[in-house]
C-alpha cells in the first residue's frame, strides 16, 4: 500500500474572512448556489451576498430541508441545473455541509465549504454521510476530490455556542491517538493509503494545540471574542483534525463512538462528546499509561468534555447494558481493526467502565 495524503485545494481562516468569499468563489465560477440550513444561512447570508456581488459572482440561496438524504440531494441538484449554477457553496455545519458536498459531487461542480460552527472535523474531508428520509445512516459517500475551498470566518465561529466548539475539540482530541494507532499497524487511512509523516505531524500538532489553547478558546467563544487562542482551536478542530483523521486514519475512539450510538440515551450528545469518551477508552485499551491518561482526562474536565458514563446519559450502566456498545464497536468492518492488537467487545466494556471510574475519581 502506498502513502496517500489529501486536503482541500485552499483553506482560508480569519476574522472577517467572509468578506473575501466572493473573490475566492470567483476563481471557481460565476453563479453560486448557496446551500444552508436556517442558522447557517442567517450567519453568512448578508456578508456573503455582498461579497459575491462585489466580486461579480451571481449568488442565490437554497434552504436545506434538514435531512441529508437522496431526495433532498436530488431536489438541490435539480435546482442547480435549472438555475445554471456553476459552483456550489455549503454554509452551516453537519448535515447541511454534507448535503452541499454530495450535491456538488453528483453534479460535478466545484465546491466551497463555509462552516459556521467548529463542532467536527468533517468540513475539509472528501466524504459525507447520507441518511434515509427518516434519519437512519444509509451510506458514506466519498469523492475523489476534497472541497476546492474551505473558508472559515472566525467571527462567525466566535458567535456560535461554545458547547459546539468544545464538541469539535472532542473530535479533534482523538485524531493524534487514532492516526498513531493506524501508523503503527500500517492500517489504511480514510482515502485508501497509508499514513504520511505529514499527516502524523499534523495530528500531533492538533493534540498539542488543544492542550495549550483549548481552555482560553472556550472562554473567548463564551465572550463571542476572536482571540489568537480561538483561532488556534478553530484551525485545530477544522483543518488539523480534518487532515489528520482523513490522511491519518481512524481507530478505537471512533469505533467506540459508533458503538455508543447503539444506546438511545446517547443520541442527544454531540459526535465529539462521544468521541472524547471513546478516546479515553482507547487510551485504556492500549495501556497508554497514567500520565497520558491524566493529561487527557484533565483536559476534558477543564473544557467540559464527558469523562464519565453519566456525562453521556448512561448513569449506573452495568456490563450488560454496555455490551451492545462493545459489540457494535468491534463489529466486522469497523475502525477497531486498525488497532495494533485484537480488541473484543468485552475489552471495550472493561475500558469504558474503567474510564468512567477514573473520570469520576478525577472530578472529585
Ligand atoms: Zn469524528
Amino acid at each position: 500500500m502506498t502513502n496517500i495524503f489529501v486536503s482541500p485545494g485552499k483553506y482560508i481562516q480569519g476574522k472577517g474572512a467572509l468578506k473575501e468569499a466572493g473573490n475566492h468563489i470567483r476563481s471557481l465560477g460565476t453563479k453560486a448556489m448557496v446551500i444552508g440550513g436556517g442558522h447557517g444561512l442567517q450567519a453568512v447570508s448578508k456578508v456573503l451576498a455582498a461579497s459575491c456581488r462585489e466580486a461579480g459572482v451571481e449568488s442565490f440561496e437554497e434552504l436545506f430541508n434538514g435531512e441529508c438524504c437522496d431526495s433532498e440531494i436530488n431536489r438541490l441538484a435539480k435546482a442547480a441545473l435549472y438555475k445554471n449554477a456553476d459552483v456550489i457553496v455549503g454554509a452551516g455545519g453537519g448535515k447541511a455541509l454534507d448535503t452541499a458536498k454530495v450535491t456538488a459531487w453528483r453534479q460535478n461542480l466545484p465546491l466551497v465549504i463555509i462552516p459556521t460552527i467548529a463542532a467536527t472535523d468533517a468540513p475539509c474531508s472528501a466524504c459525507a454521510i447520507v441518511y434515509t428520509v427518516d434519519g437512519v445512516v444509509e451510506k458514506i459517500e466519498s469523492s475523489p476530490k476534497n472541497p476546492e475551498i474551505v473558508l472559515v470566518d472566525s467571527k462567525v465561529i466566535a458567535k456560535s455556542p461554545e458547547r459546539l466548539l468544545v464538541s469539535g475539540m472532542g473530535d479533534a482530541l482523538a485524531t493524534w491517538f487514532e492516526a498513531e494507532a493506524c501508523s503503527l499497524t500500517k492500517a489504511p487511512n480514510c482515502v485508501g493509503g497509508t499514513c504520511t509523516e505529514a499527516a502524523l505531524m499534523i495530528a500531533q500538532t492538533c493534540y498539542e494545540n488543544l492542550l495549550e489553547y483549548g481552555l482560553d478558546a472556550v472562554a473567548a467563544c463564551k465572550a463571542n471574542a476572536v482571540t489568537p487562542a480561538l483561532e488556534k482551536i478553530i484551525e485545530a478542530n477544522i483543518l488539523l483534525s480534518g487532515l489528520g483523521f482523513e490522511s491519518g486514519g481512524l481507530a478505537a475512539a471512533h469505533s467506540i463512538h459508533d458503538g455508543l450510538t447503539a444506546l438511545e440515551e446517547t443520541h442527544s450528545y454531540y459526535h465529539g462528546e462521544k468521541v472524547a469518551f471513546g478516546t479515553i477508552a482507547q487510551l485504556i485499551l492500549q495501556d497508554a499509561g497514567s500520565d497520558m491518561l491524566d493529561e487527557v482526562i484533565d483536559f476534558c474536565i477543564s473544557i467540559g468534555l464527558p469523562t464519565t458514563l453519566t456525562h453521556l446519559g448512561l448513569a449506573d450502566s452495568d456490563r450488560q447494558k454496555l455490551m451492545p456498545v462493545g459489540e457494535k464497536a468491534c463489529a466486522k468492518g469497523t475502525f477497531m481493526a486498525n488497532m495494533p492488537f485484537p480488541v473484543t467487545p468485552d475489552a471495550v466494556v472493561d475500558a469504558m467502565l474503567a474510564a468512567d471510574a477514573i473520570g469520576k475519581a478525577a472530578i472529585i
